[in-house]
C-alpha cells in the first residue's frame, strides 16, 4: 500500500479534498516528492501523510484510559462516553474481550480488531498522554496500540524529547530537518507495514505532547513551521534517511559499523566533540554482571589451558579508521567462541552503562574497565556538536551540510498547520475561549486502511 494524501480545490468558499493513494511501485521519487513539489499553488495543498506511530505492545492485555471518547470496532460495536472510563482489552478463549469501566457503569463485549479510539484527553501506562487518534491491533500474542497523526504532531512529539528548546535556534532548525527527513524515510519504507515509527529509540523517542502552551512546545512548533517542509535529499533522489545522535566522540561513523545497514553515509571527523571534555566516560563492570546481561553461564566455562589467554575473556574488534568497536568476541572454551556486534553488545549490556562503540577495554582480572567517548551510535547528526557549531555562528544548513555531506537540503510545499499550536480540541462539552483547533482534530471513523493485522519485526 502506498502513502495518501489530499488533493484540495477551491469551490465556492469550500475546500474540497479527496484522498488518493500513491502505489509503492512508484517509489519515493513519485510518491513523497511528487506529492510536495508538483502539487502547485493553483491546485490547492499538498498535505503531509499521516504518520503511524507504534505506541505500545503488550502481550495478552492492553489498558488505558479516557474522560470523553468514541470507540468502535472493525463490525457493529460503537460506544462512546463523557464520564472518566477504563478500558482494558483481553484475549480470551480465542476472542478479544473489551471491558469498559466508569463510575457506576461496567460491562464487557466481544469485539473485532481493529478497534478505533477516538479521544483528546486518553492515557495508557508508560505511553502517557494518547494521541487523539489511535487504532488497537492483535496478532501472535500481542496487542498493539497504533497512533495516528500528522506529521508535524509527530515532529514535536520527537523534538520534544530529543533537545533541549534552550538550545541555539540553528540547531534546533537542523534537528526538526533531521527528524522530518529520517520519519518520511521510514514512512516511504515501511508503506506496506503496519505503522511507520516506533515510539522508542528504535526510531525515534516519542511523547504525545498534550499542553501546547508549554515554552517549549511553543518553540519547537516555531521550529517545525520556520523549516516546514525542508527535508534531506540523498544522492539516489529518495528522502534522505537522517540518522542522528547525541554525541559523536570526535568523528562520527557510517551505519555499516553500527547495523550493517548499507545507507550512502559519509562518518565526518567533529572537532567540537574532539575538544569538549564533558563527553567521555568510564564505568567498570563485573564480569559476573557481563555474564549474566549477555546469557552466559560463568560456570559452565571450561578452564582455559595455562598457555593461553582463554576463559572469560573479551577480544574487542575495532574499525580502523573511526576506533568504534564494531565486534565483541568471546570464549566460552578453546574450542567455542560467540560474537555480537559492538552496537548489539552496547545494547544487552545497556545503552546507559556502554554509552557509545567509541571505547576501550581493559581486564582488570574479575572486571573489565570501559573507557569511552561519545553517546550513541554515533551516525549523522550529533546533537552536542550542532549546539556547539551554531555557538560559533553556523546556519542549521551548514551544520546538516556537515553531518550529512552527501545528502541536500530541499523544500517541500507542503500545507500549513496553524501557527498558533492554542486551540480548543472541539469537545462542545466544555466552554473555551480558544479558537477551534484545525486538522489535528480527533475526527469520529479514523480511517484504517493502512492499519492491517501484521506485526513488525523490530528493526534494530
Ligand atoms: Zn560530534
Amino acid at each position: 500500500m502506498g502513502l495518501h494524501s489530499r488533493f484540495c480545490t477551491r469551490s465556492a468558499g469550500l475546500r474540497r479534498c479527496r484522498r488518493h493513494r500513491l502505489g509503492i511501485s512508484e517509489g519515493l521519487s513519485h510518491s513523497l516528492l511528487v506529492l510536495f513539489t508538483l502539487l502547485s499553488p493553483q491546485l490547492g495543498f499538498g498535505a503531509a501523510p499521516d504518520v503511524r506511530v507504534s505506541l505500545q505492545r503488550s502481550p495478552g492485555e492492553i489498558h488505558w484510559r479516557a474522560k470523553s471518547w468514541q470507540i468502535k470496532d472493525a463490525a457493529s460495536f460503537a460506544r462512546r462516553g463523557d464520564k472518566d472510563t477504563k478500558f482494558s482489552l483481553r484475549w480470551l478463549n480465542s476472542d478479544t474481550v473489551l471491558t469498559i469501566a466508569s463510575p457506576g457503569s461496567k460491562f464487557s463485549s466481544r469485539v473485532e480488531l481493529p478497534l478505533e479510539v477516538t479521544t483528546d484527553n486518553g492515557e495508557a501506562g508508560e505511553v502517557g498522554f494518547l494521541p487523539p487518534r489511535v487504532v488497537i491491533r492483535f496478532h501472535e500474542g500481542t496487542f498493539q496500540m497504533i497512533g495516528l497523526m500528522s506529521l508535524n504532531d509527530y515532529l514535536l512529539g520527537v523534538l520534544t524529547k530529543e533537545m533541549s528548546d534552550r538550545w541555539p535556534v540553528e540547531a534546533l532548525k537542523a534537528q526538526a530537518v533531521a527528524a522530518r527527513s529520517y520519519t518520511l524515510a521510514q514512512i516511504e519504507k515501511r508503506s506496506a507495514e503496519d505503522f511507520d515509527v516506533e515510539a522508542s529509540i528504535m526510531d525515534q523517542e516519542f511523547a504525545w505532547v498534550r499542553d501546547r502552551s508549554s515554552e517549549s512546545a511553543q518553540r519547537w512548533w516555531q521550529m517545525i513551521q520556520e523549516t516546514e517542509g525542508q527535508v534531506l535529499k540523498s544522492p539516489e533522489g529518495k528522502v534522505f534517511k537522517a540518522y542522528y545522535h547525541s554525541d559523536c566522540g570526535g568523528q562520527t561513523t557510517t551505519p555499516e559499523t553500527v547495523w550493517g545497514a548499507a545507507d550512502h553515509y559519509d562518518a565526518v571527523s567533529d572537532s567540537v566533540c574532539s575538544e569538549r571534555t564533558s563527553n567521555s566516560w568510564r564505568v567498570t563492570l563485573a564480569k559476573g554482571n557481563i555474564a549474566r546481561l549477555l546469557g552466559i553461564s560463568l560456570n559452565s566455562l571450561k578452564p582455559a589451558p595455562p598457555q593461553t589467554k582463554l576463559g572469560f575473556q573479551f577480544d574487542w574488534v575495532r574499525s580502523p579508521f573511526d576506533e568504534r568497536v564494531t565486534l565483541v568476541e568471546w570464549r566460552l572454551s578453546p574450542e567455542e567462541g560467540q560474537l555480537l556486534t559492538g552496537q548489539n553488545f552496547r545494547q544487552m549490556i545497556g545503552f546507559q552503562k556502554i554509552k557509545s562503540t567509541r571505547f576501550h577495554a581493559q581486564d582488570l582480572g574479575d572486571r573489565i574497565l570501559f573507557v569511552g567517548r561519545g553517546f550513541g551510535h554515533g551516525v549523522g547528526l550529533c546533537q552536542w556538536g550542532s549546539r556547539d557549531w551554531a555557538l560559533r555562528g553556523w546556519t542549521a544548513e551548514q551544520i546538516l551540510h556537515h553531518y550529512y555531506p552527501q545528502a541536500q537540503l530541499i523544500r517541500l510545499a507542503v500545507e500549513q498547520e496553524p501557527k498558533s499550536l492554542a486551540c480548543d480540541p472541539g469537545d462542545s462539552r466544555r466552554p473555551s475561549s480558544l479558537p477551534r483547533c484545525g486538522k489535528n482534530l480527533p475526527t469520529p471513523g479514523v480511517p484504517v486502511s493502512r492499519v492491517s493485522n501484521r506485526i513488525m519485526p523490530i528493526r534494530r
